[in-house]
């Protein structure tokens, strides 16, 4: 029968560019599908200004080559996605992934033929791919979640969202432009847009905390001793709860006196970005310790903001610090002293419809040109949720998840043989530093498929009562956390009828990635191997 390669990978982002690497390093035969015209995934996607990661991108990049560490410079702290989308063509070009990437296509569909053991996999071009393997490179955040504004059709300006942003750029000056979201995206997007446009109205429903980045430009010197230093810096990151190099977890803030207190948030503070999390012990455990962190960032918002009541709706006080994911910025609440920048609450305020002007609220009407959507994503679930997926006995993953995404170790789900999802739900993904989450999982997956190659194996699969603990552990994990306390896109909660499970793994990416390591030590136990015969 017609088999188009050994492994099918679906995206290519920085997991489905590695995963191809990786399997053909290995001998298999990969072909990749990517719905975008290039390769880089969301730093394709994600044009809008101001785009940049929130990890240092001297530990936002791949490992897996010294040679491509070495010689890649990264010109900032935190890279702009003009840089980073740079990166991924380069990383393309050097190993020479594009022949085995078929752009511009979308996989609609995928079916498992029990017969066969074969995937077949169906997209918008009409083609067919029959492959043993699919690997479901498809991204956490890769499926904008566009809001049901009322009347949105009224609008006669331009509506833009920030996740498909056009290649061209958008020019705002001149412009009144309203934003919904003040999530990460809308944080890095807004002092930008302020600075182009005549005006700026924020539509703020859930304020966020925000730690400034300090970014700049990375020395000589600096990147120099990095990079002498770059086998030490992965191998700790390895062995990081969050994937990254920086200290963890050195201050435990119930310990402290006041005043050490506010020495310690300020020198985070001062280090700036996922630092002011990941360096006190108790921050995530203690709803006492959180309040702490929280009032500090609090008082630094009214610190910085002119007018005290854009400065104290600018306060988060509905979550604890960090349960929503934290921002990192440039600028951003100095923005708001800006005079061609407003902020309304429509949480106090809620929109009723959208006018071919603007939109109104309860209270009052807004005019604007261009309406910016910063709202985020269905994440983790929705690229695989939108594929029609059918496992054994043609069940559809859509269904078996509709009372909340279950996947052994994020990586397979039970009665979907020969199926991997990279970043899974159950795994840290989002919680860790992302490229190294995808060069582990990638690695992972890479080696079991070299194992079945070796011992004649057919059919992977998941075990359900292995699957079922795992998720039991991930759950009964976070609700040990304050992760669970927020309505947060890491529950589901921002898109409507999406069931609330908590989807990250929170134990962190070192914990996770010894709990793999020793499952495949085992012989791959929780999986059932089957020859094809
Ligand atoms: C604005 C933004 C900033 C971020 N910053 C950071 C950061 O600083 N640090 C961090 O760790 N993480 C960050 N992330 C998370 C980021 O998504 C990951 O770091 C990483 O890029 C994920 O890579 P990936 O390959 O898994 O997925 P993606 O990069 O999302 O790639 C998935 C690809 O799959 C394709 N695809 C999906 N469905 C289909 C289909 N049906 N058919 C064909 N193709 C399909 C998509 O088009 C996409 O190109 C950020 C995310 C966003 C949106």
């Amino acid at each position: 029968m017609q088999q188009d390669a050994d492994v099918i990978v679906v995206g290519a982002g920085f997991a489905g560019m590695y995963m191809l690497h990786r399997a053909r390093q290995l001998g298999f035969r990969a072909v990749v599908i990517e719905t975008g015209s290039e390769v880089g995934g969301t730093w394709y996607w994600n044009r809008y200004p101001g785009a940049r990661c929130d990890v240092q991108s001297m530990s936002y990049s791949y490992s897996f080559s010294d040679d491509l560490q070495q010689e890649w410079v990264w010109p900032d702290r935190y890279a702009t996605q003009p840089d980073i989308l740079r990166y991924a063509k380069h990383v393309a070009d050097r190993f020479d992934l594009r022949r085995d990437i078929r752009f511009n296509t979308r996989v609609t569909a995928a079916r498992f033929d029990q017969a066969q053991n074969v995937w077949q996999i169906e997209t918008d071009a009409g083609g067919l791919f029959v492959a043993p393997f699919l690997i479901m490179a498809t991204g956490c955040l890769s499926v904008p979640k566009v809001p049901d504004v009322p009347g949105i059709k009224n609008f006669r300006g331009r509506v833009l969202h920030t996740a498909n942003w056009p290649q061209e750029g958008v020019d705002f000056s001149g412009q009144g432009v309203g934003i919904l979201g003040t999530g990460s995206s809308g944080i890095q997007a807004i002092p930008h847009i302020a600075q182009q446009a005549r005006h700026l109205t924020v539509f703020q429903r859930t304020p966020n905390f925000s730690i400034p980045a300090w970014n700049g430009p990375i020395s000589p010197q600096t990147q120099a001793d990095l990079k002498g230093r770059y086998s030490e810096l992965r191998y700790k990151s390895r062995n990081s709860y969050a994937g990254d190099y920086a200290d963890e977890y050195v201050v435990s803030i119930l310990d402290l006196s006041p005043q050490e207190r506010e020495v310690q948030f300020e020198k985070r503070w001062q280090e700036g970005g996922f630092n002011y999390q990941y360096a006190f012990a108790d921050v995530m455990e203690n709803a006492q310790a959180n309040e702490l962190a929280a009032e500090f960032v609090r008082n630094k918002i009214r610190g910085i903001v002119r007018d005290s009541k854009t400065a104290e709706m600018l306060c988060p006080k509905g979550h604890p610090f960090g349960a929503k994911r934290l921002c990192v910025d440039t600028g951003y609440y100095e923005t708001y002293n800006r005079p061609n920048v407003a902020l309304v609450d429509i949480r106090a305020d809620p929109i009723q419809d959208m006018t071919a002007g603007g939109l109104r609220t309860a209270t009052s009407t807004y005019s604007f040109d261009t309406l910016v959507l910063a709202t985020g994503f269905d994440a983790m679930t929705g690229a695989l949720t939108r594929i029609d997926i059918r496992g054994r006995d043609g069940v559809l993953l859509r269904d078996r998840w509709q009372d909340g995404a279950k996947a052994y170790l994020g990586l397979a789900v039970a009665g979907f043989p020969n199926m991997f999802t990279i970043n899974g739900p159950g795994s840290p993904s989002v919680l860790a530093n992302m490229v190294l989450a995808c060069e582990q999982h990638v690695e992972w997956i890479a080696a079991l498929l070299a194992h079945s190659r070796e011992n004649g194996i057919a059919v992977i699969e998941a075990d359900s009562v292995a699957q079922e603990d795992w998720a039991r552990e991930v759950t009964e994990s976070a609700d040990r956390t304050l992760y669970t306390r927020a309505a947060s896109w890491y529950l589901g909660a921002n898109v409507p009828g999406k069931p609330r499970v908590f989807m990250p793994y929170v134990e962190g990416f070192c914990v996770y990635s010894r709990t793999c390591d020793a499952v495949a030590a085992s012989g791959y136990s929780g999986f059932h191997l089957a020859s094809g015969g």
